[in-house]
């Protein structure tokens, strides 16, 4: 057995250890001011991870996106009072509605937990039968079509409320698709490029045969007009991610549009428990934060955002275009991640590292850097960074690329 000086030895060495042991000290501080004082603690550090510069983009893997100031404090200030959560969220959506000229909204867990919810509401209505019977669809109406191209990963969230997913081509297929047993039609807007069907066709599809249309808008601001665009077109549900562009909490998201429909989905969350929804709480913390998010985006000077992000990729570009054997090619993306985006790609023959190599340096350096891409170029973006670190990225990735 550990004597017990081993054992203090061993105990002092991890996060809180005074705390567990009733000592007065921690890190050479007292612990009561440790910990009510979270912002001198080092948290990640503690725990052995490393931070790094986001020159990637909003990736759930990497935390998604920061949050402003004032949303950690909307945030801090909901975690020091109790409220009533449909209250709550009845207030929030009715605000968010007001503030997006749409009919009503709701805050989600994430866009994936908004298209899980709506689908549910669209389904059951508010019949509380129906909401428990779910993802048992037996006799419910269980099918959802979309457009072929459009069926990525994230249709799991339709399928999560137990609905056949139904993958059409063309408008007449849609059409012949429809029966008594369609709940929904669903588009993605990442993908309006690659479907035959675009946005104002499909939400006419939907009104003449009386079935609701769903729009997938998770990665779609900037620009902000999106935020209005699709309910004001006709789309009976909107999904936006609370924390992509808009900054919010990574965990919440937007569900827009029709009331009926998203006082049905409501039903389905917490504080609810006979629900499929009812693991996708977002809490009065997140509720504040991403309503305190949306209000600072629409309050924001888009075009000077813009334009830091131009000059930002600029900079980087020309940067590295300063070594010999690269090129780099700056796009802006149509749909969903619409921002300044950089690709770097170089002559192997002269640059004798991969992208992935180029990618793990920088990924593994001072400071640690993130970036996207491919076997044949890296991927950069600037609007996850905080202004500044767009030169650190030049200055690395100059360096790697010359093999400083
Ligand atoms: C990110 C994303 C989602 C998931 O959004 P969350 O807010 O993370 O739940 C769904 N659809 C698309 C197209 C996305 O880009």
């Amino acid at each position: 057995m550990a004597s017990r000086r081993e054992l203090l030895k061993t105990l002092s060495m991890l996060p809180l250890a005074g705390g567990l042991l009733g000592s007065e000290w921690l890190h050479g501080q007292p612990i009561n001011k440790v910990l009510l004082e979270p912002a001198t603690r080092n948290f990640f550090k503690e725990l052995g991870l490393r931070t790094f510069i986001n020159a990637a983009g909003t990736y759930t893997s990497m935390t998604g996106s920061l949050m402003s100031k004032e949303v950690t404090s909307a945030i801090s200030y909901g975690a020091t009072e109790y409220v009533n959560l449909d209250e709550l969220q009845d207030k929030v959506g009715e605000r968010i509605a007001e503030l997006l000229e749409c009919e009503y909204a709701t805050v989600s867990s994430g866009a994936f937990g908004a298209m899980t919810i709506g689908l549910a509401g669209v389904i059951s209505g508010m019949d509380e039968k129906k909401v428990a019977q779910l993802p048992d669809t037996t006799g419910l109406k269980n099918e959802v079509i979309l457009q072929e191209s459009h069926n990525i990963v994230y249709t799991h969230a339709l399928t999560n409320v137990g609905v056949k997913i139904i993958t059409v081509k063309t408008a007449k297929e849609l059409e012949k698709a429809i029966n008594k047993n369609t709940a929904m039609l669903w588009f993605l807007n990442a993908n309006t490029d690659e479907g035959e069907i675009k946005q104002e066709a499909f939400v006419k599809l939907g009104k003449k045969h009386g079935i609701p249309t769903f729009i997938d808008c998770a990665a779609d601001v900037p620009p902000v007009e999106n935020l209005y665009k699709f309910t004001k077109m006709g789309f009976d549900l909107v999904a936006f991610s609370g924390g992509k562009g808009l900054r919010g909490p990574q965990s919440a998201g937007l569900l827009l549009g029709n009331k009926n429909l998203i006082k049905a989905a409501r039903l389905h969350t917490p504080p609810r428990g006979h629900t499929i929804a009812r693991g996708m709480k977002v809490n009065k913390e997140e509720v504040l934060g991403m309503l305190v998010a949306l209000e600072l985006y629409l309050q924001k000077d888009h075009i000077k955002e813009w334009k830091m992000w131009e000059s930002q990729i600029k900079l980087i570009s020309d940067s590295v275009l300063s070594v010999k054997g690269v090129e780099t090619e700056i796009h802006i993306p149509k749909y969903a991640n619409h921002v300044p985006s950089l690709k770097v790609r170089w002559d192997q023959d002269i640059v004798k590292m991969t992208p992935n190599d180029v990618r793990s340096e920088l990924k593994n350096g001072h400071p640690s850097i993130e970036t996207v891409g491919n076997d044949k170029e890296i991927g950069i973006t600037t609007w996850m960074m905080e202004p500044g670190q767009e030169r650190l990225v030049a200055q690395r990735l100059r360096e790697v690329l010359s093999n400083i």
